[in-house]
């Protein structure tokens, strides 16, 4: 009885939190209901609140797209999960968006659970199908820690001729500094820029091929919420039994420069992904994947756009290693297809291009600005020295990279119509207009 006793205080002093002082705060707070609800239960599902200068900074619907993207983050991470009362199905790991996003089958083994887990507590979190346990996070837009603001007008780089810093979509941390132990999420002005989720999906969909299979066509702002969610520790079950999900960095040799990335956007995280690490803990690509927040967000809206578009996959840009190819025959489009090869222990990407102009507006140029503000566990940038090889990949799924690669029309062959820009834009698009 004691210890039945003692096991249920444990349980009530990790599940349980008190509003915090704040609550409700000075707008009304929200929660998810599911459409066709009449009410909601008691005590189910988090609670947003604060919203501290959301309508002040970014107009009167400013905390509507904040709630909505809360609602939608919840069907995503339903859809992820495939849940069906609050019980999650384990993942295909075979399928083409998991191969992309989470890594080869043989090198994610040992994280499997921890990726499911991350994906399944999010879900649980936004609207509590287990536990009548109460959580709040603080929403705010007035930026308390000065991340949002446009650089470099406000903090030029150190070296002239360094390239401009972007403000990150918004940030998380697990201690908001006002309300110490509450978990807090700031937005800056770039999330309003992005499109609602229902109207991204429209959007991608109605573009023409083969820029509808991209999947940064799709970016919107509850993927960006979703990014967010996983850095807290609430959301995420971290740091125990899940590691924390960080915003990894990631070196990659372009030619004979060796650049820093942020592991965000689509082509960055597929790179990751497709790195061949090495081992079964520290090294296997599966603690990184793991570990990076964008692989999970990408991961999930490709699962989610796939839902509503006939079960077509956006598998571009796609990341594709060949034999010696030099000089490269073909002008590369990171946007649709990029070219890594390996020439002894030299692995690079291979390009003709000059990369300036769509890297200036890389986020990845900006490896002291991350959005995930709390404790890191992991040290990067990680040097992509390799890719798993075409053995660590299941053979229909080397068969459609094949047939994706001989149905993609040359990038000098046409227009990049309906995207929003020329082939240099759209790399950009894809990369880094996604400071997460
Ligand atoms: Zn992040």
């Amino acid at each position: 009885m004691v210890l039945l006793a003692a096991f249920a205080t444990l349980l009530l002093i990790r599940y349980t939190s008190a509003a915090p002082a704040d609550f409700p705060g000075d707008e009304t707070p929200y929660r998810v209901i599911p459409k066709g609800t009449v009410s909601p239960d008691i005590g189910i599902g988090t609670w947003l609140y604060g919203y501290l200068d959301c309508d002040k900074n970014f107009g009167n619907g400013a905390k509507g797209n904040i709630d909505e993207a809360y609602y939608d983050a919840w069907l995503i991470s339903k859809e992820v999960n495939l849940l069906t009362k609050g019980v999650a199905s384990d993942i295909d790991w075979n399928n083409a968006a998991a191969l992309d996003f989470l890594g080869a089958p043989g090198l994610n083994i040992a994280q499997r659970p921890q990726i499911l887990a991350v994906f399944a507590n999010t879900a649980t979190i936004i609207y509590n199908y287990k536990n009548p346990f109460q959580h709040y996070i603080k929403i705010r837009c007035d930026d308390p820690l000065k991340k949002c603001q446009n650089r470099p007008d406000q903090h030029p780089p150190p070296n002239p001729g360094d390239r401009s810093k972007s403000p990150p979509l918004a940030y998380a941390l697990n201690s908001d500094p006002d309300s110490s132990g509450t978990p807090m999420i700031n937005f800056c002005e770039g999330f309003f820029a992005r499109r609602s989720l229902a109207d991204a999906i429209k959007y991608g969909m109605s573009l023409a091929d083969p820029h509808d299979q991209k999947l940064a066509n799709y970016d919107n702002r509850a993927q960006t919420f979703l990014h967010e969610l996983f850095h807290l520790d609430l959301a995420a079950d971290s740091p125990s039994p899940n590691p924390r999900v960080d915003d990894l960095q990631i070196n990659i040799k372009v030619n004979n420069d060796v650049r820093t990335y942020m592991a965000y956007g689509s082509w960055t995280c597929k790179v990751l992904a497709r790195w061949q690490g090495g081992g079964t803990g520290v090294g296997s690509v599966g603690y990184y994947v793991q570990r990076n927040a964008d692989n999970l967000a990408y991961y999930a809206l490709a699962k989610y756009v796939m839902s509503k578009n006939g079960d077509t996959y956006p598998h571009l840009p796609y990341i594709w290693e060949e034999e010696l190819a030099e000089p490269p025959n073909t002008k590369p489009d990171p946007g649709s297809l990029s070219t890594f090869v390996r020439k002894g222990n030299n692995f690079y990407l291979n390009t003709t291009d000059d990369l300036s102009s769509w890297e200036s507006s890389l986020v990845g140029d900006h490896p002291s600005c991350p959005d995930n503000l709390n404790e890191s566990e992991v040290r990067s940038p990680l040097f992509i020295d390799g890719f798993a090889p075409d053995s660590a990949y299941p053979d229909d799924y080397n068969s459609q990279v094949s047939a994706w690669k001989d149905a993609l029309p040359l990038p000098d062959g046409g227009s990049d119509s309906g995207s929003g820009g020329e082939t240099g834009q759209q790399i950009a698009n894809v990369l880094f207009i996604n400071p997460l």
